[in-house]
């Protein structure tokens, strides 16, 4: 096959027109075209005018080679690259011993699959429920039917953090060996929409992702691997820097020499657990801000002009970064095109905002977190108070939304000015269970409120109307990432306790479904290996 990049077609073009795009590129007559599939496929909005869609596409011709060597020279025909995933190992079928994995958030998942479909017959333990019930409890949250469940929230439960989200499945680390590829096609296998193996920015949305999440944990049973739910690591067993098992919250021990570590960001507990242990742990940066709302409309406009609302171009998204003149750096995160923002506290007394989406996007606000970042210089002198920093901030959020799980709201105008909002406006807030309207800035340091005002008004210059006074704003958005990390050793394994494998976004070592999935996948390869050495 040949991989053909860089095919630009107009929005409204045919299928006709994309093959002829090809048979002109090679230069062939169309009956050397035997086939052709479009591997990705990306849009180029930078002028709203003529917005053009970008291909890779593979291409199958009767003059494969001839063509390759006549066009050596051009950097946008090659031999399409095998991106197939390969298994590193598989386990003899005498094997007794068997790896632990503890979460069932992308990064555990994608380790239990693996494992499992190397033959190891993982372990995953999962302190929450499955992906239904965790379902009903947290929508029950948000239609204030029921309390915050500190065990069974948006953090935690059945398919980890990502699971009531936008779903969005883009990242930007290196993928040389196409992991990436893998986790799209196993998510497509449990039922994703086909589109994410080819679009470039694909998402999945909640309900979506509760149907893909429920066909993978089956699969993992039925090739012999173990998921157990409400099954809350404790405490590690540890013996000469050697791991030896686990213990759960009731008390039963679990014997294993080789334990993933997928507990995601908002495991505090079991922080503190693996600080008391020994374990390596470093404070790291993260970010922290509030997350604002606009009509989508206005977002659309901004970015595609004349072609806002085209089927192909989706509800429009943004990526925003401003440097401010206080030293900080603030930027637009987990946006969120045509969805709303949500609860995503797990501890009582905290209010925490972030975004999630149905796939089809088209509820009328787009949202997105606008965030600054801040160092261990800002939560100095012990590893995990990078941990106190960001509860600190959620109870001030819970108390100005008056102690009962509303988020504390400003409208950008108010905020800009530094009033607090005494009504809403045109863009009505779309957090459940609900808002109340109160001053922001008394739920972020002052660093972080100056910053984000100065930003709010620059990036009005890059979206008009970003820091429109009617714009909605909720706090307090702390969970961006992982506030520690869980040092490990080239071969994924603690830096100091042996057979552990810190792993995904609670460890420190991905943002995201995506980077999570993927590190996930490499930390069950990391095992299989040692267990086979072993
Ligand atoms: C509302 C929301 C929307 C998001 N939207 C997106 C998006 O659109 N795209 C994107 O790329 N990312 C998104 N993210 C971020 C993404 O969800 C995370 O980056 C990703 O889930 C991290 O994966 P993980 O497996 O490392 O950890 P997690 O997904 O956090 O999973 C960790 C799991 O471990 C379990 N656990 C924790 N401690 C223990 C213990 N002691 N014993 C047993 N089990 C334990 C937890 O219950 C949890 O299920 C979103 C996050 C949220 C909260």
């Amino acid at each position: 096959m040949l991989r053909l990049t860089e095919i630009k077609l107009p929005l409204d073009h045919s299928d006709d027109d994309l093959k002829n795009a090809i048979i002109k590129k090679l230069g062939i007559n169309p009956d050397e075209l035997i086939s052709y599939s479009i591997f990705k496929r990306s849009y180029d909005a930078r002028k709203r005018s003529k917005i053009t869609l970008v291909y890779h596409l593979d291409a199958e011709t009767s003059r494969n080679d001839e063509l390759l060597q006549r066009l050596q020279n051009d950097p946008h025909v090659k031999h399409t690259p095998d991106t197939r995933y390969h298994f590193v190992a598989e386990a003899p079928e005498n094997l007794t011993s068997r790896p632990i994995v503890i979460g069932t958030g992308p990064c555990g998942l994608f380790a239990g699959l693996i494992l499992a479909q190397m033959g190891f017959r993982p372990i995953i333990l999962e302190r929450g429920k499955s992906v239904r019930e965790r379902t009903a409890d947290t929508f029950g949250m948000w239609r204030n039917k029921k309390e915050l469940d500190p065990e069974s929230n948006v953090q935690f439960g059945e398919g980890g953090a990502g699971t009531f989200s936008d779903g969005k499945l883009h990242t930007q680390i290196k993928d040389r060996k196409h992991h990436g590829r893998k986790v799209l096609t196993e998510l497509v296998k449990a039922g994703a929409p086909e589109e994410i193996l080819y679009i470039s920015k694909p998402h999945v949305g909640t309900y979506k992702l509760v149907t893909v999440v429920e066909h993978i944990r089956k699969t993992i049973e039925s090739l012999g691997g173990e998921i157990r739910f409400q099954s809350r690591v404790d405490d590690l067993l540890i013996e000469d820097n050697q791991v030896a098992g686990v213990k759960l919250a009731n008390g039963e021990q679990i014997i294993s020499k080789h334990v993933i570590l997928a507990v995601g960001h908002s495991a505090r507990d079991t922080f503190q657990m693996l600080y008391n242990q020994g374990v390596a742990i470093e404070a790291k940066p993260f970010s922290i801000g509030l997350r604002v709302e606009h009509p989508q409309s206005l977002i659309d406009q901004s970015r595609f002009g004349k072609f806002a609302g085209h089927p192909l171009l989706g509800a429009a998204d943004y990526k925003l970064v401003h440097h401010c003149k206080n030293g900080r750096s603030v930027y637009s995160f987990c946006m969120c095109p045509g969805g709303t923002v949500v609860a995503a506290a797990s501890e009582p007394g905290g209010v925490v905002t972030n975004g999630m989406s149905q796939y089809s996007r088209n509820e009328r606000n787009a949202n997105s977190a606008i965030v600054v970042e801040v160092t261990p210089k800002d939560y100095p002198g012990h590893p995990l108070a990078g941990i106190d920093f960001q509860r600190h901030w959620e109870e001030c959020a819970f108390i100005e939304g008056g102690s009962n799980y509303e988020a504390p709201a400003q409208r950008v105008g108010d905020f800009l000015s530094g009033q607090p909002s005494l009504m809403s406006g045109a863009v009505e807030p779309s957090y459940k269970p609900g808002i109340r309207l109160g001053d922001l800035s008394r739920c972020l340091p002052d660093y972080a409120t100056e910053a984000i005002r100065e930003a709010l008004v620059a990036f009005n210059r890059k979206i008009e109307g970003f820091s429109m006074a009617d714009a909605m704003l909720t706090g307090v958005e702390t969970r961006t990432s992982s506030p520690i990390i869980i040092q490990r050793k080239a071969d994924y394994q603690s830096l100091n306790t042996d057979g552990l494998y810190p792993a995904g976004e609670g460890a420190g070592y991905a943002g995201g479904i995506l980077s999570s999935a993927i590190d996930g996948i490499k930390a069950a390869e990391a095992v299989a290996l040692n267990m086979l050495e072993k």
